[in-house]
C-alpha cells in the first residue's frame, strides 16, 4: 500500500541540490551521486594550532576542499542564495561526523556559528552558518549558541568602498553580547566556507583567548598552495 509520503513526494517532488535529480524517498536534500562524489573532496587532516592572522587556534577543521563548479560549490551556492535550508543542516551533519571521527566531539563544550547582521538575516531568511551548527549538534551533543558572538548591521553600503576599505569595515564588523555571559569554555566556530580567514580572524580579535580554548571548523575550505 502507498503511504502518504509517496503522495507528498508525488505533488511536492523534491529536487537534488547538487544536481538537479529527481530525489527518492530516502534521499533527503543531497542525492546519494552527488554524496559519493562529495566523498573525493574530503578533506584528510585537520590542522592542529593552526593561525588565522596572528591569532592561533586549537585546531581547525574542514569537511571537504571546494573546488569550483564541483557538486559542493554548487549545493553552497544553493545554501546561500536560495535558502537551501535542507542542505546547510546535512552538510552540518556531515562535518559533525569529520568532528567526531577526528575524536574532537568530547572537548567541544558549545558551538557556535559565525553571524550574521539582523538585516542580512531579514533579507536571507536564515544564517547558513546556524544551519550547519544545527545539523552538526545532531551528531555531537553540544549546544549551538547565537547569542554571543554577533555581528553589527552595515552602517553604510558598501557597494561603493574600496577594497581596503572593505577589510577595514570586516574587521570593526564583530562584538560580542555583554548581556549574554557564556559558561562553556572549549568552543567551536563553524563557517561554511573558508577562503581567506579573514572573517574568522575578525571573530578571533573580539574573545579572550586567555578565557577560552577555540576550535574552527567549516564545512569546505578553497585550497591554497
Ligand atoms: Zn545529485
Amino acid at each position: 500500500m502507498p503511504m502518504l509520503s509517496d503522495f507528498i513526494s508525488l505533488f511536492f517532488p523534491q529536487y537534488c541540490s547538487g544536481c538537479n535529480a529527481l530525489l527518492i524517498q530516502s534521499e533527503k536534500a543531497i542525492c546519494s551521486s552527488c554524496f559519493i562524489e562529495l566523498d573525493r573532496f574530503k578533506c584528510q587532516t585537520a590542522k592542529n594550532k593552526f593561525v588565522f592572522g596572528r591569532i592561533e587556534v586549537e585546531e581547525y577543521v574542514s569537511a571537504f576542499d571546494l573546488i569550483k563548479d564541483s557538486v559542493l560549490h554548487k549545493i553552497l551556492h544553493n545554501v546561500k542564495y536560495r535558502n537551501d535550508k535542507k542542505s546547510a543542516n546535512i552538510l552540518g551533519i556531515e562535518l559533525g561526523k569529520r568532528i567526531k571521527q577526528l575524536k574532537l566531539h568530547n572537548k567541544i563544550e558549545c558551538i557556535i556559528p559565525v553571524p550574521i547582521s539582523k538585516k542580512k538575516l531579514k533579507r536571507r531568511k536564515f544564517n547558513q552558518s546556524e544551519e550547519i551548527a544545527k545539523g552538526m549538534s545532531q551528531i555531537i551533543t553540544a549546544p549551538v549558541e547565537t547569542n554571543w558572538l554577533m555581528r553589527k548591521n552595515n552602517l553604510k553600503s558598501q557597494t561603493f568602498s574600496s577594497r581596503l576599505q572593505r577589510a577595514a569595515n570586516v574587521k570593526e564588523e564583530y562584538y560580542l553580547n555583554k548581556k549574554k555571559t557564556l559558561q562553556q569554555k572549549c568552543l567551536l566556530i563553524i563557517d561554511d566556507i573558508v577562503t581567506t580567514g579573514a572573517t574568522i580572524q575578525s571573530c578571533l580579535e573580539v574573545i579572550n583567548k586567555d578565557e577560552y580554548s577555540i576550535y574552527i571548523a567549516s564545512v569546505a575550505k578553497t585550497q591554497k598552495d
